[in-house]
């Protein structure tokens, strides 16, 4: 069972408008377990519709068309899809009385266009508006493709599709084998060198499809098993899992879409109880900004310090001028005496410290990029760790917030 997506629009060829129908119908068809290999976007053009309309009838079951039921003349999609099928345009008596209605309710004169809005193609079963005027259709076609046609405003298409068509779907197709998926999210670990490593398993996969998608600091892969059951998709996704985890599995740090690196970190220490603060130079306070973003954070972050210059290295973190003056500002021992002093200051549990070469220019004598982070911990020794990261002072930062934030997961 296959179907494409057609959203009807000139302004979304334009860029005018985003388009989120085409989204929401696929999300759906998912869920229904019918397959969609293409989407497909047209404008108000009868002939360029026309086209479309033909070649997706002949590569799919189903097609979906979403916009262009209204009244204005740049709505042409029932008109073109009629005639393709060759059928007339009824009248859905339901509808039409709902446009005389709010007609008779106004002062607004109604003008003869509005009663299109109330056609469908003969032989289709009319799909309810409950958020306006046009009906939808479902017309399904004993020798060619079916059509599913659909309201373009979105309140009106998803209201429309969730609880008119998606029934009429599956009652008409039942529910078939599914997609599921799985994604896992990896740090420290770039997407070419992640797909070097998994290359057999790429190659080779059946089952299970294996995607990388690489996001600015961080990669993630999705695997997508079909069957029929939920359980069934488990135990491929489990077998394919495994074996990426025996591979790649120390950068795997976390599952799920919405599940970033600063989420997964905050998640286990509010879990385990444990106070977080930093003391913050090159990043000047990105990294408490991070874990800022994630809600209940304020159970584990009293708060923390940006020390940018030596004097509020003293001042705030009680670094000792000396420190700096014998090892440098970007030296392992200021990064000890950074966390030491953040922990020290605010009785946490923990406590990073960031210190480095953001760039452009080198410090110190030491080049862009070289930073070193320290963690204190309880009563462990403090322990600082060096990085040279490339890229401009923006990435460097970044990627400074990150390898803190991978530390504390470790
Ligand atoms: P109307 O009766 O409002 O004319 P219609 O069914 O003819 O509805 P369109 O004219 O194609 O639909 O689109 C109406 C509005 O709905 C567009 O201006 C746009 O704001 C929104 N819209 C249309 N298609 C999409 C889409 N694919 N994604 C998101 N929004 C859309
Ligand atoms: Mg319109």
């Amino acid at each position: 069972m296959q179907a494409e997506i057609i959203a009807v629009g000139t302004e979304i060829l334009l860029g005018q408008i985003t388009n989120t129908n085409s989204t929401h119908i696929a999300r759906g068809l998912a869920e229904l377990g019918i397959d969609s290999y293409y989407q497909t976007v047209v404008g108000d053009n009868p002939h360029r519709l026309a086209d479309v309309i033909e070649i997706a009838a002949r590569r799919n079951d189903l097609v979906i068309l979403a916009g262009g039921l209204g009244p204005t003349k740049d709505d042409l999609t029932k008109q073109t899809l009629a005639h393709y099928l060759n059928v007339p345009l009824v009248t859905d008596e339901a509808a039409m009385q709902k446009i005389t209605d709010w007609f008779a309710n106004t002062d607004k004169p109604m003008t003869a266009n509005n009663r299109l809005q109330a056609l469908y193609p003969q032989g289709a079963t009319p799909l309810t508006n409950h958020n306006g005027m046009a009906v939808g259709a479902f017309y399904q076609s004993p020798d060619s493709a079916d059509f599913l046609l659909l309201p373009g405003p979105p309140r009106e298409m998803t209201l429309m599709f969730d609880t008119e068509a998606k029934p009429k779907l599956q009652a008409a197709y039942g529910q078939q084998a599914q997609i599921y998926s799985r994604v896992l999210r990896f740090f420290g670990i770039g997407e070419s060198r992640l797909v070097t490593e998994l290359q057999a398993l790429i190659d080779g996969q059946q089952a299970v499809t294996i995607a990388p998608y690489a996001k600015t600091n961080e990669v993630t892969l999705r695997l997508s098993a079909q069957a029929a059951t939920k359980a069934a998709a488990k135990t491929e996704l489990d077998r394919t899992e495994a074996e990426i985890q025996a591979r790649v599995g120390e950068y795997c740090y976390g599952y799920g879409d919405d599940n970033s690196l600063e989420a997964v970190v905050v998640h286990r220490l509010i879990e385990a109880n444990l106070s977080i603060t930093a003391a913050e130079s090159l990043t000047a306070g990105e990294f408490q900004s991070t874990i800022g973003s994630v809600p209940g954070v304020s159970a584990v972050f009293p708060g923390g310090f940006v020390t940018y210059a030596n004097a509020a290295k003293h001042q705030l973190v009680n670094v000792a001028q000396a420190t700096i003056d014998q090892a440098g500002v970007v030296s392992e021992a200021t990064a000890i005496a950074m966390a030491d002093g953040a922990k020290h200051q605010l009785a946490t549990d923990t406590a990073l410290s960031f210190t480095g070469v953001a760039g452009p220019e080198a410090l110190e004598g030491q080049p862009a990029g070289t930073v070193w982070i320290g963690l204190a911990y309880r009563d462990q020794p403090t322990v600082a760790y060096e990085y040279h990261f490339s890229g401009d002072r923006q990435k460097v930062r970044e990627r400074t917030v990150m390898a803190g934030l991978d530390l504390l997961r470790r």
